[in-house]
């Protein structure tokens, strides 16, 4: 289904206002097929050369997808996660807040966004159960030939482990693409972690941290934004109290857990927008949501559909406002908060897609529309005089 947004969010808000001069790629499942999936590797280099890429949402086969589609001559890989271990970056999860739809947290007025580092801890995570009493050790055996032991812990009785572990490098990767991407958005900074009880692991974390904060702490400085290290429970606390309006820098696990809550909490997952940046300073922008198959099918039969093309729209500005920065091209910059205020003002005078109709304030005569009715009404608050 966001194949077909896709093109209609090109057609009508993009092309007739823009020279788009983009390289494109053709991650739909036929061609990854047909390319041996070598088009997804493509895609992830040309946005390591070009700096900025957006990217539509697409399908990663199961069982179900082998089946619909017979072709298939392997059960390819998600491209997210292709693309996600070329350009080895952090993912940035922002939610598009507009006045109707009001946060189940109350005193929340400004986006909350969720950085989650993307590699280790239980996500590859060696495990044991054992049935009798013993020792669990932990070896290192360094290619020096450097032996060291620890004893985990020692049971009278059946238990279980596991051993986890993060690379200095990934840590600081991510602790650079956080510190930068607050510098680029002008955003405070959060960091939370759990160091006073994991005083070595965990505090192998804030140190990095620290450390990297070092090289990004003028620029902070300059632009009048913070960074602040909490421990997790306490960051928790101060979350649901905040404003909003942040970064919040969470390890693997904590951003599992706390993006559902956040993303829940401002109303939708079409409402959520999403940016991959890599430690070299690339940009890969895309809908947090997936292809949305359950309204393709009724598309097929005829239905009309509705469904959301924000994130969408909202990938691609995210994407034309950092080409125009990278590039000095305001017009392009200013187009893409153009393009914005027209969405956000469509869904202000009530005009929305079913799903947001579905949450939206009592008394607000929200109208659900078609997709299609939706891209239309923002493209004439463009008007005729939108730049060209
Ligand atoms: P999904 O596409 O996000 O859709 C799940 C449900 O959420 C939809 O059925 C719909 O609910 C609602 N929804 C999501 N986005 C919406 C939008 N823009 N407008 C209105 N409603 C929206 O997740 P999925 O069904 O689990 O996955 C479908 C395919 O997407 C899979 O092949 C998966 O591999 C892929 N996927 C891709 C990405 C990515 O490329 N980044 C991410 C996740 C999933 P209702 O049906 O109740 O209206
Ligand atoms: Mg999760």
């Amino acid at each position: 289904m966001t194949r077909i947004l896709w093109r209609s969010i090109k057609d009508k808000l993009l092309l007739p206002y823009i020279d788009l001069k983009t390289e494109y790629y053709d991650l739909g499942l036929l061609n990854r097929n047909e390319t041996g999936d070598g088009v997804t590797a493509l895609a992830a280099e040309a946005v390591k050369r070009l700096g900025v890429g957006v990217k539509c949402a697409t399908i990663t086969p199961n069982r179900q997808r082998m089946d619909e589609y017979p072709q298939l001559t392997k059960m390819w890989p998600s491209p997210n996660a292709t693309i996600r271990s070329i350009l080895d970056g952090t993912v940035f999860r922002t939610p598009i807040v507009i006045d109707y739809i009001k946060p189940a947290v109350r005193n929340w007025e400004k986006p909350i966004t969720i950085a989650r580092h993307a590699y280790g801890d239980v996500y590859k995570a060696a495990e044991l159960r054992t049935d009798e009493g013993g020792e669990c050790v932990m070896t290192f055996r360094g290619v020096s030939g450097r032996e060291e032991t620890i004893s985990v812990q020692s049971v009278t009785g059946p238990a279980v482990w596991q051993g986890v572990h993060n690379k200095e490098s990934s840590i600081r990767d991510f602790a650079r693409a956080c510190f930068g991407y607050a510098v680029s958005t002008g955003q405070d900074l959060w960091f939370s972690s759990k160091d006073t009880i994991s005083k070595i692991y965990d505090g192998c974390f804030k140190e990095i941290f620290e450390e990297e904060f070092r090289g990004f702490k003028s620029e902070f400085d300059r632009l009048g934004i913070t960074y602040f290290y909490t421990l997790i429970d306490d960051a928790v606390a101060r979350v649901i109290r905040s404003k909003g309006g942040y970064i919040w820098a969470c390890k693997n696990y904590d951003g599992d857990v706390m993006s559902d809550m956040v993303s829940t909490a401002f109303g939708s997952l079409a409402m959520m927008t999403s940016v991959l940046v890599s430690p070299g300073g690339e940009y890969e922008f895309e809908a947090a949501h997936g292809t949305v198959t359950q309204h393709y099918y009724k598309h097929l039969k005829g239905e009309r559909t509705s469904t959301n093309p924000m994130a969408t729209i909202f990938a691609w500005t995210g994407a034309l406002r950092k080409r125009g920065e990278l590039d000095g091209i305001r017009e392009l910059a200013e187009y893409a908060d153009r393009l914005e205020r027209a969405c956000l003002d469509t869904l202000n005078s009530g005009i929305m897609t079913r799903d947001l109709v579905l949450l939206a304030e009592p008394g607000c005569n929200a109208a659900a529309v078609s997709s299609d009715e939706f891209i239309e009404t923002v493209a004439s608050r463009l008007g005729p005089n939108a730049p060209r």
